[in-house]
């Protein structure tokens, strides 16, 4: 690159932006249109889909997600579920990157969409389970690619099931696909 294409670039940008008119919304009686993908403070827990497992609680770089369970006595065919006794996020120190959605091995954990949770106490920044599990169940369509091609929007109201909102809802192989994966190849 020859020298000083960089800084011509860069001023260029400088003085698209000077020119540009200003985008004024007069908060809160107008609002801009939400991103669907938009990760908001609040989080979206399917609870029938939680082993307790806490992979979520170890990948958040943060370390703000508490998880307390016990056994619970139900479907001890299977192995016993565990029963979630605290699950609380601390959101005051939440950077909303969602690595603890990532994280969940069964896509229990998904971003909310709110944004207006200000409070005037740092402690009173922490989702509970009790709230986790009275919330509206309208997850973020970020990390959920089939939400997104169904178009779902969650500012539209709708609640969506753990079938709805899992990724297996679209990508999970069907049982001819593992047959011939798993055992007709070997
Ligand atoms: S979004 Fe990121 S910082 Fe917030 S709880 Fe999840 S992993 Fe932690
Ligand atoms: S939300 Fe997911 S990662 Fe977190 S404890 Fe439940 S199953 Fe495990």
């Amino acid at each position: 690159m020859p020298f000083g294409l960089g800084i011509a670039k860069g001023m260029m940008v400088t003085l698209r932006n000077l020119a540009r008119k200003p985008v004024t919304v007069q908060y809160p009686e107008q609002r801009v249109t939400q991103n669907p993908r938009f990760r908001g403070e609040d989080f979206v827990w399917y609870e029938e889909r939680c082993t307790g497992c806490a992979s979520c609680a170890k990948y958040c770089p943060q370390g703000i997600i508490k998880i307390v369970t016990s056994p619970s006595g139900e479907q001890t065919q299977e192995g016993e579920k565990y029963k979630l006794e605290t699950f609380d996020i601390e959101i005051a120190r939440c950077m909303f990157c969602g690595l603890c959605v990532e994280a969940c091995p069964y896509d229990a954990l998904h971003m909310g969409t709110g944004f207006e949770r200000a409070m005037p106490r740092k402690s009173d920044l922490v989702i509970t389970v009790d709230e986790l599990r009275a919330s509206a169940k309208r997850p973020s369509t970020w990390f959920r690619p089939q939400l997104q091609d169904r178009g779902y929007d969650p500012a539209s109201g709708e609640e969506v099931s753990w079938q709805d909102a899992g990724r297996e809802a679209t990508v999970a192989p069907t049982y001819d696909d593992m047959l011939k994966r798993w055992v007709e190849k070997r």
